[in-house]
This record gives structure tokens, C-alpha cells and sequence, in this order.
């Protein structure tokens, strides 16, 4: 069984400023220091799982300008297959504006660009480009078409379809039916089930929710707390490794980047999470989100 994992989804530019205080409406004020990051759920995933020792292909699609360009040379370096990305002639790169000011408050406003016109085709050429894969993660940044498409691939084709639905949105049947993985997070299962998780038995009620509606298996993640999973072999809450978080940006996302490559090599549930688990804490030490994202050596030590 072929090990390599598609992640199909976002990739934006951060462009993060560091300011006093925020301007008033028609105000304008000099701002502090300036830092641009690569971002996105799926590319933060993406870049996770590389680092983690999967073989992964990224699925986006960027601007042919400046951003896209640079993006596209900074996955190269870490490793990911970039054949899939695609540079819309038209739509820039993605963009999330963030200021912070001096109490680490943000604001944040992002601009979608060629994120909102990654489409079926683009999908159906990086499966033919990438060869024999059983492995595939999403989300939900980018336009639900391609979701739909991916859940009805994996069920008509027999392949792992995890979905990270983040961030929230309301999801068809189809949709739930192609699933061999679902990864919310506590807000996220409020959202697709009505059920607040507060307990391990608020947990099992959600993910008997999901499984009603075909999904495969569950993993609700708890923050601090670690996940609770629901799966063929394994069921209840696997704790996270105590650490001291300074930055918990992206953990969901190095939570599943990780997951999904010990679930690629045949590591068992159980064994798979505990991975997770320990990828995301050693990136809550850390500040950034994929800056934050822990090597395979790190992991393992
Ligand atoms: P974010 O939105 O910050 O990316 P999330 O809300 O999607 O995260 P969480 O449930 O908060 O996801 O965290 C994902 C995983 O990260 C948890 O299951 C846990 O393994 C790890 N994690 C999060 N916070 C901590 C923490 N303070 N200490 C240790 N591990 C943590």
C-alpha cells in the first residue's frame, strides 16, 4: 500500500505587523516591526507532515506573482512535491493581514484570492500527476466543491479521506459518508453535532453522531487536554504531553500533519495520536505556526 499523502487545501501569505495600539477608522500611525510568513490550513499541514517524514504532495492554488512565487520555493525546500500547485493567471496569492498590538492582541483580515478557485480539475490532475496514493487530507479553507469531489473519490476508490473540519462549516451528507477520518476540534463538534464536549462521554456522543452519518472514525482534539478518539481499534481519551505553551497558533494543524504520516507508515490508533500528541506539544513551545512544526527527530526523541 502506497504511503504518499495528498493534502489538498490553503496556502496564504502572513503578513504580520506589530503596532502600539490599532488605528481608528481614517487614522493612520507608524506601526513597529514587519514579518511575513507562509500560512494557511493546508499548507501548514502540508509542511508538518514533510517535516514529519511523510511523503506528501501539496494541492493549492497560488497567484502567479511575488507571494506565490516564493511560496512555491519554500515548500520545494521543505521537501513537498510541488507539481500539484497551480498559479491562476488572474486571482493573487491568499493573503491574512495581521496586526498585533502591544497588549498581543490581533486582528486579522485574509483575502481568499486563487484559494477560492482551486477546483475539481485541479484535484483530478494532481491525482493523475502524483501516482498510486491511499492517503489524503482537507479542509475546509477552500470552496466545498472540492471537498465533495475528494469524499466521493475516497468512497468510490477506497481511499483515506481525513477531513480537519476547520474552520467550521456546515457539511452534506456526501460529504461525511467519503470520510475514514474526521478531526474536530471541541468548538468545531459543537458546530457539526450540537453536542458541547466537556467530558469523555460528551466526546462519544458527538463521534456516535458522526458515525450515523458514515464517517469512519473520529479524533475530537481537546487542547491541553490531548483527543479523545473514536476509531476501529481504539476508543477514549489519549492525554498530551505536558509542556509549557507560549504560542498554541496552528497546533490543530501540526496535530493532524503529523497524524496523518503515522497513519501512512501503519503506526495502529492508538500509536498514531500519541504521535500527534506529541508533535503538537513540542509546537505549543514554540512561537508561528509553520515555523513551530517539530522535525521527525524531534518527535521521536
Ligand atoms: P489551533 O486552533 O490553536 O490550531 P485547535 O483548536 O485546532 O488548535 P486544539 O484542540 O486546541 O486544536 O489542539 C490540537 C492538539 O494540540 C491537541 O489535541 C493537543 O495534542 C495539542 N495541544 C494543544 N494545546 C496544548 C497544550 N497547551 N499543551 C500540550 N498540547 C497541546
Amino acid at each position: 500500500m502506497s504511503n504518499k499523502i495528498i493534502v489538498v487545501g490553503s496556502s496564504n501569505t502572513d503578513l504580520v505587523l506589530k503596532t502600539e495600539r490599532f488605528p481608528k477608522p481614517g487614522e493612520t500611525i507608524l506601526g513597529g516591526d514587519f514579518y511575513t510568513f507562509q500560512g494557511g490550513k493546508g499548507a501548514n499541514q502540508a509542511v508538518t507532515a514533510a517535516r514529519a517524514g511523510g511523503d506528501v504532495t501539496f494541492v493549492c492554488r497560488l497567484g502567479n506573482d511575488t507571494f506565490g512565487n516564493d511560496a512555491i520555493n519554500h515548500y520545494g525546500k521543505e521537501n513537498i512535491d510541488v507539481t500539484s500547485i497551480f498559479q491562476d493567471p488572474t486571482a493573487p496569492t491568499g493573503v491574512a493581514v495581521i496586526t498585533v498590538n502591544g497588549e498581543g492582541e490581533n486582528s486579522i483580515i485574509v483575502a481568499s484570492g486563487a484559494n477560492a478557485l482551486l477546483n475539481v480539475e485541479d484535484v483530478e490532475k494532481a491525482i493523475k500527476n502524483t501516482g498510486e496514493t491511499n492517503w489524503f487530507i482537507t479542509q475546509l479553507e477552500t470552496p466545498i466543491e472540492v471537498i465533495v469531489y475528494l469524499a466521493k473519490y475516497a468512497k468510490d476508490n477506497n481511499k483515506n479521506l481525513v477531513l480537519n473540519p476547520a474552520p467550521a462549516a456546515v457539511l452534506s451528507d456526501e460529504v461525511y459518508d467519503g470520510l475514514f477520518l474526521i478531526t474536530p476540534n471541541e468548538t468545531e463538534t459543537e458546530l457539526l453535532t450540537g453536542i458541547k464536549v466537556v467530558d469523555e462521554l460528551t466526546a462519544s456522543q458527538a463521534c456516535e453522531i458522526f458515525k450515523a452519518k458514515g464517517v469512519q472514525n473520529s479524533i475530537i482534539t481537546l487542547g491541553s487536554k490531548g483527543a479523545y478518539l473514536s476509531t476501529e481499534s481504539y476508543t477514549g481519551i489519549i492525554e498530551s504531553k505536558k509542556v509549557k505553551a507560549i504560542d498554541t497558533t496552528a497546533a490543530g494543524d501540526v496535530f493532524n500533519g503529523a497524524l496523518i504520516v503515522a497513519l501512512s507508515e501503519g503506526k495502529n490508533w492508538k500509536e498514531a495520536v500519541e504521535f500527534a500528541c506529541k508533535a503538537a506539544a513540542i509546537s505549543v513551545t514554540r512561537m508561528g505556526a509553520q515555523t513551530s512544526a517539530p522535525t521527525r527527530n524531534e518527535i521521536d526523541q
